[in-house]
């Protein structure tokens, strides 16, 4: 039965996907790009692209909220299209020859038919090339082993596209699908990054997996570095890329070429 709760909910979820569908069709959304940082350099290396909504009445609302509505419904298919596209034709713009472009792969978005043609497709048309294209997926989308999804990754993979493990240890703790998928890097979540000044053990934490990625030939991003002190003990700790306020907030593109120019 139909409490007012549960029918406000599936309004509020009905309405929002309504919205959704018309940002997508009148350029309500925006990509905003979040430099990613060489350590030992200090320079960008790449940026990730992270989807912006500019609602008429509401202002800016994060991917946070509206992601996982679209990922209910068929909507993140679209989306995720349309985020992919517009990210490599930007990109593509800069002139900026070696810089990554990390782009976040939802786990309804690769069931959902996100494949190898449709990538190819967009790669085509962009003339973004493959090989400087980071996909991120979550822990958990590796962890169902599906035949169908190792064999969209592998794909991937020989399109030459990277693949990243995002919000890294914050999902399951078997590490045997690290072995098992063509993976090339870490992103240790920013919550353990983010008590690793005060917290003995969390420290020691990145410290581990920074170490076990170096001895499986995985490259390194810390996220969520937002002071000097959290780059410091990430530099004494091997760590290869950052990523955070303290280096840059996400950016309208045309704020991060300034940046790459500067
Ligand atoms: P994520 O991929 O883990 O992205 C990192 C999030 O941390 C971003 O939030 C970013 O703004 C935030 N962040 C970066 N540096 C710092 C820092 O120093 N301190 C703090 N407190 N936060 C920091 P955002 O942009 O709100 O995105 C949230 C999540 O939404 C993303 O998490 C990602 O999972 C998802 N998302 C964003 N754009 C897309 C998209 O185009 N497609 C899909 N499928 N998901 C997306
Ligand atoms: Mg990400
Ligand atoms: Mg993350």
């Amino acid at each position: 039965y139909f409490t007012r709760e549960l029918t406000t909910k599936a309004e509020h979820y009905v309405s929002m996907e309504k919205e959704i569908r018309r940002a997508l069709h009148q350029t309500e959304l925006e990509v905003y790009y979040q430099p990613v940082i060489n350590l030992a350099e200090e320079d960008i290396v790449g940026v990730e692209a992270l989807v912006r909504w500019h609602h008429p009445e509401r202002g800016l609302v994060s991917p946070a909220e509206f992601i996982p509505i679209a990922e209910e419904s068929n909507l993140i298919l679209e989306l995720g299209e349309w985020v992919l596209r517009t990210a490599c034709a930007e990109v593509a713009r800069w002139n900026a020859n070696d810089l990554h472009l990390a782009i976040n792969v939802s786990s309804n978005q690769l069931r959902g038919g996100f494949d190898r043609h449709t990538v190819e497709d967009i790669i085509e048309q962009t003339q973004f090339p493959s090989e400087r294209l980071v996909f991120e997926i979550t822990e958990s989308l590796l962890m169902e082993e599906k035949e169908e999804i190792t064999q969209t990754l592998q794909e991937f993979r020989d399109l030459a596209i990277h693949l990243s493990i995002d919000d890294f240890g914050t999902g399951y703790s078997a590490l045997s699908y690290l072995r098992r998928f063509p993976v090339n890097i870490l992103k240790i979540d920013r919550s353990f990054v983010r008590d690793m000044e005060t917290d003995p053990g969390n420290a020691q934490l990145v410290e581990t997996i920074i170490g076990m990625a170096n001895n499986l030939n995985l490259r390194v991003v810390a996220e969520g570095v937002e002071s000097e002190v959290q780059a410091r003990i990430l530099r004494e700790q091997g760590c290869d890329m950052v990523q955070g306020f303290y280096y840059g907030k996400p950016m309208p593109a045309k704020e991060l070429r300034k940046l790459l120019s500067n």
